[in-house]
């Protein structure tokens, strides 16, 4: 993968903030983060990209202290969230973790998008009323007293989702929020990160999906092998499949085509077939 790291800059204070985490599963001979460092401004949004096992579940934990650094800091508004625990996190960084069946616990859709909210004591009458508007939001009103366990498993994400965004933390972590969700689906959750940047909010999303990144991500940060590889606004990213490179990422149209024009134009024209396998190679490692 190309090196590049540019720090992604925006004039605002950090919300949220890793500073050189490091982090080592217990018994692991490798570290799953190392000395990685970003910042999180309010109104903001972050596509975390890369391969399985780059360490973005990892970041996740330790962006809510359900994991702890082995070295360095994790800071939410300039505090050393060490001294926070995890409930305390929990109003302020509201998690949609990557596996629902982890998450997911209530005898009902309904109860479980209002567990957090009776949590974090919100009077009744807007726990009803904030519940109605999140299963809406998500496509799950017909299953408000259905079991969450009988819902499919791109339901049963939405339905994590539901329960997050239901009490507007100020930053929204999504693992993996578009795993299982049709085109249609991709599109709500797009505009729920776009409203949740409009209104204030830092949302940051790890994420396999490239498109997804590129429509509703205005910052991209390339993670692999527990490593921050590129951190660069969207319309860099979106055009540049260099970045991925190694990175075992499906490239968009747009680097595929801006490869093939940069071929076309530097090196003549190529066979069908060969000039394919030439981009293929070039971006996808
Ligand atoms: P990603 O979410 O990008 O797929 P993870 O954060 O899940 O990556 O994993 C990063 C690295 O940490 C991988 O090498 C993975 O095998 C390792 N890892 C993840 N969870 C554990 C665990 N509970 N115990 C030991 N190693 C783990």
């Amino acid at each position: 993968m190309r090196s590049c790291y540019r720090p992604f800059k925006k004039r605002r204070s950090n919300v949220l903030e890793l500073e050189a985490v490091s982090y080592r599963y217990p018994g692991s001979d490798r570290e799953a983060l190392s000395n990685v460092s970003l910042k999180f401004t309010p109104k903001s949004s972050t596509a975390i990209v890369g391969p399985n096992g780059a360490g973005k579940s990892t970041l996740v934990r330790l962006m809510n202290g359900l994991l702890r650094p082995s070295s360095g800091r994790v800071l939410l508004c300039g505090v050393d969230t060490a001294k926070k625990s995890v409930a305390e996190l929990a109003r302020r960084v509201g998690v949609v973790f990557q596996n629902p069946n982890h998450q997911i616990f209530a005898g009902s859709v309904r109860e479980e998008v209002a567990f957090a909210l009776k949590n974090f004591g919100f009077p009744e009458d807007e726990v009803g009323c904030r519940v109605s508007s999140a299963l809406e939001r998500l496509g799950l009103s017909r299953y408000a007293d259905s079991s969450p366990f009988m819902l499919s498993s791109g339901e049963k994400k939405r339905l994590t989702i539901a329960s997050v965004i239901v009490y507007e933390p100020d930053i929204l972590v999504f693992d993996e929020p578009t795993v299982g969700q049709d085109y249609r689906n991709k599109a709500i959750i797009g505009g729920i990160v776009s409203e949740f940047v409009s209104s204030g909010k830092c949302v940051v999303s790890m994420t396999h999906d490239i498109d997804f990144a590129l429509n509703y991500f205005e910052r991209v940060v390339v993670l692999s092998e527990g490593m921050v590889r590129a951190d660069l606004g969207v319309s860099e990213f979106g055009l540049d499949g260099s970045f991925m490179h190694g990175s075992r990422l499906v490239p968009t149209e747009a680097m595929f085509l801006k490869e093939l024009m940069r071929i076309v134009e530097f090196k003549g024209v190529y066979e069908p077939g060969a000039l394919a396998e030439h981009i293929a190679r070039r971006i996808c490692g």
